[in-house]
């Protein structure tokens, strides 16, 4: 039985733990990142790739500014990246459109970003309502069917798969011990000391992240810690490659640096299967060409399902352990637009003991009606 020892153990090597890892490594921490690998279709690689901003805030106070902070911080993050591993990640902030197709549609939309600049008070909540002809503007090759949408100019996107890589190689070049192939299946805690065991092998950390996204609920409960996280499922299309037409992304429809179009945004509660449907996929389908009649020419290549890391009410949960202080569990369903405020505020505050404090208004007590 092999043992190893560093400062802290990441479990969970998607979008979620890479970021947290990389944090703590510049903090000055010794760190394992274990993960069990690609062996299902996971968030961080069936995920849309959006730095997004709009429309997100409303359950929880303060979960809008950390967005926001999180897009804020992008800039230098993804130049940090790609100076240190020499990837492209396609990072881009030029804004951002929610399209909508009816005027019930678009008085909700409405109605939603006025709640966000209320409850952003006097810091305001920059994201503007825009009619068909606005839009049009910017898009003139929207169908007829667009009557109007929104946008803000904080929202961006990256190649989400060259991010996670980028995320990788940076750690690594940290000195992170990136283990992948390491499913974790006990936890033990002795004094300030946590054990973690994958098969034969143990590591021992006096910090322990949890970041194993859906597998953070068995997970969490070995260190006293109540994670409620259940699976969402989105299906993805993407077109084969094509000129470049559309330089701002959408909610539901972006076209990736090399020229392959997504379209998505489903939102299901089928358990943890990952599979595709017909009826979802022509709904998506529909969508994306009464909004974009010229999608009508490129074929589809390829669909997937993808699970959400997804919360009672779809905002992050940071927990930290009561009963065993040095364990944390860090759940989000945004993990690519987060990466940039995991790394550089989250982390370090798990490092230098600030965590608690910083982030009480996200912990999943929240949820325990009878702490109310
Ligand atoms: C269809 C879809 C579209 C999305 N679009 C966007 C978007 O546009 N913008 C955005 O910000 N977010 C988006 N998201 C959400 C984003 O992808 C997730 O928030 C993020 O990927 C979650 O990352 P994670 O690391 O927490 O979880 P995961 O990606 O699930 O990764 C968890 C990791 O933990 C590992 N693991 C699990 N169990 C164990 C174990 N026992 N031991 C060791 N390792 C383990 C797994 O191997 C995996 O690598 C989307 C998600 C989906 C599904």
């Amino acid at each position: 039985m092999g043992s190893t020892v560093h400062d802290a153990i990441v479990v969970g090597g998607g979008l979620v733990g890479s970021a947290v890892a990389l944090g703590l490594a510049d903090a000055g921490r010794s760190v394992a990142l274990l993960d069990e690998g690609d062996v299902a279709l996971r968030a961080s690689r069936g995920n849309f790739g959006l730095v997004w901003v709009q429309g997100k805030g409303l359950p929880l106070d303060g979960y809008a500014a950390w967005t926001r902070r999180s897009s804020d911080l992008w800039p230098a993050f993804a130049e940090r990246l790609a100076g240190e591993t020499g990837r492209d990640i396609a990072y881009q902030r030029q804004g951002g459109f929610h399209l909508c197709l009816s005027e019930a549609e678009l008085e909700a939309r409405a109605l939603l970003i006025k709640r966000l600049h209320n409850q952003a008070g006097p810091d305001g909540y920059d994201c503007r309502v825009l009619d068909r002809d606005e839009v049009r503007q910017s898009l003139p090759g929207i169908g007829d069917a667009v009557v109007g949408g929104t946008f803000c100019p904080h929202d961006g996107c990256v190649n989400p798969l060259a991010l996670l890589q980028a995320l990788h190689s940076a750690g690594q070049e940290q000195g992170i011990a990136y283990l992948p192939g390491r499913r974790v299946d006990r936890i033990d805690c002795a004094g300030a000391s946590f054990s973690v065991r994958s098969g034969a092998e143990v590591y021992s950390a006096s910090t322990l992240v949890l970041a194993a996204g859906l597998a953070n609920r068995p997970l969490g409960a070995w260190v006293g810690l109540d994670v409620p996280v259940t699976p969402e499922r989105g299906q993805v299309l993407v077109t084969e490659r094509a000129q470049p037409w559309l330089d701002v992304p959408t909610t539901y429809v972006r076209q990736m640096a090399e020229g392959t179009v997504l379209l998505g945004d489903s939102h299901e509660d089928v358990g943890f299967d990952t599979g595709t449907t017909v009826a979802v996929t022509e709904d998506i389908a529909a969508r994306a060409l009464r909004t974009f009649p010229a999608l009508a020419h490129l074929r589809v290549v390829r669909t997937w399902g993808a699970l959400r890391v997804m919360t009672p009410d779809g905002c992050p949960v940071y927990d930290a352990s009561e009963r065993h202080p040095g364990a944390f569990a860090i759940s989000c369903h945004s993990g690519v637009t987060l990466a940039a405020a995991h790394a550089s505020v989250l982390a370090p505050a798990i490092a230098d003991g600030s965590f608690r404090n910083a982030f009480a208004a996200f912990t999943g007590q929240r949820f325990d009606v009878s702490a109310h």
